[in-house]
This record gives structure tokens, C-alpha cells and sequence, in this order.
């Protein structure tokens, strides 16, 4: 059975996975700034809001998070802190702003707000361990800082409501993408599976992300 002591390396340099330490150390450089190692997708506004409905002082990511117990969580803790980011080589974070798909019209966009400013909140609470980024040079300097550069991603389309302007004014609140079709029909774009009871996709021009900002 696997268990992270395999990890550990025996004299010769090899761990129990057959893993040479001196390729993982040069692997392990790749993350060193000026270096980007950027993670697409992180699903951690959503997670507080369901462990601590967004409530900051109620949790502290700069403690390793496996041994505080969530019972409201699935999966009992919070998987991301600042010791695995920083373990993990992790600089640059898009966080997914995620409302689930039985969260629809004006209440997916209030959601959505919500999320973004839990992004916004933890880039104040946490300044000395990450920045909010509004442009590719913003994610350049905050890793040469030494921190982690945050982003926000809208997960589902469906979160926009069917408003190219609430798309408008995402993007200048700082979301940098929008996955349109994740279990949703919107746009005219299929998801790649269809949440039961979800509508047919609405009869609309799919919105242009690069013609929004740069
Ligand atoms: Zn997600």
C-alpha cells in the first residue's frame, strides 16, 4: 500500500517509487521564481462558504489545514493551505468562483459576487502570503514577491444569468476566465454531461472572452 513514507530517498537517492532525488530536486527548481507554476482550477471560495459560510477569522491558512477537523466538509479538511503551497511549488492560483448548477438567475449571480470577494477578502487577510493579479504582469511581480499570485475563474456560464453586461462587469472585479458548459447548457455550447432536470440550451452568441479586456 502506498503511503507517503515511499517517498522518502535511501541512501543511493531512490525512494521506494523508483524516484531519483536529484531529478526531483531539478524538477523541483522548475517552480523557483521568476519561474510560474500556475494552478487552473481551486476550488477553496466554495469550500469556506460551505465550512464557514466565508466567516475568515474562523479559520487560519497559514496553519496546516489536515489536522483541523470540518464536519461540514466531505472530506473532513481543507485541502489547500500556505505550507502545501509553498511544499507544492504552487505560485500563481486561478480560484474557481463556483456556483453549483441548482443555483440559477439572480441568485447565481449573487453567489458568484460572493465568491469573488471571498477571493478579494483572503487576498487582504493573507497580504503577506499572496496578491490579487488584474494582469500578467501583476502575476509576474507578486511571484518575484515571494507570493502567490491569485486569480478568479467563473466555473459555469450559467453563472452570468444569460447577461453578457454581468460577464462585463465580472471581468472587472478581476475574473480572467469562464468555463461556459461545465454541467450546464448556456450559450449554445453543450456541457459535457447534462445535469438532470438542467434546461435546453438558450438560442444566444456564444460571448467572446478575448474581445473582454486583455
Ligand atoms: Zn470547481
Amino acid at each position: 500500500m502506498a503511503s507517503f513514507k515511499n517517498f522518502e530517498f535511501d541512501a543511493n537517492g531512490v525512494n521506494a517509487w523508483g524516484h531519483d532525488a536529484a531529478l526531483l530536486a531539478r524538477a523541483r527548481k522548475l517552480h523557483d521564481p521568476p519561474n510560474v507554476t500556475m494552478d487552473g482550477h481551486n476550488d477553496l471560495p466554495w469550500t469556506l462558504y460551505q465550512a464557514y459560510e466565508h466567516r475568515l477569522e474562523k479559520v487560519d491558512l497559514r496553519e496546516p489545514q489536515e489536522a483541523v477537523h470540518c464536519p461540514a466538509l466531505r472530506h473532513r479538511y481543507l485541502h489547500t493551505d500556505f505550507p502545501r503551497v509553498r511544499k507544492g511549488g504552487l505560485t500563481a492560483q486561478f480560484w474557481s468562483v463556483y456556483v453549483p448548477t441548482q443555483i440559477r438567475g439572480d441568485a447565481a449571480v449573487q453567489k458568484t459576487l460572493e465568491q469573488i470577494d471571498v477571493v478579494h477578502r483572503l487576498c487582504e487577510k493573507y497580504s503577506g502570503e499572496m496578491g490579487f493579479a488584474w494582469s500578467a504582469a501583476d502575476v509576474r511581480r507578486i511571484v518575484a514577491e515571494g507570493k502567490l499570485a491569485s486569480m478568479c475563474g467563473v466555473e459555469g456560464g450559467h453563472q452570468i444569468n444569460g447577461s453578457l453586461a454581468t460577464l462585463r462587469m465580472y471581468h472587472r472585479l478581476g475574473v480572467r476566465y469562464m468555463s461556459a458548459t461545465r454541467v450546464f447548457y448556456s450559450f449554445g455550447g453543450v456541457a459535457p454531461r447534462r445535469a438532470p432536470g438542467n434546461p435546453p440550451a438558450p438560442r444566444r452568441p456564444p460571448p467572446t472572452p478575448r474581445s473582454i479586456g486583455r
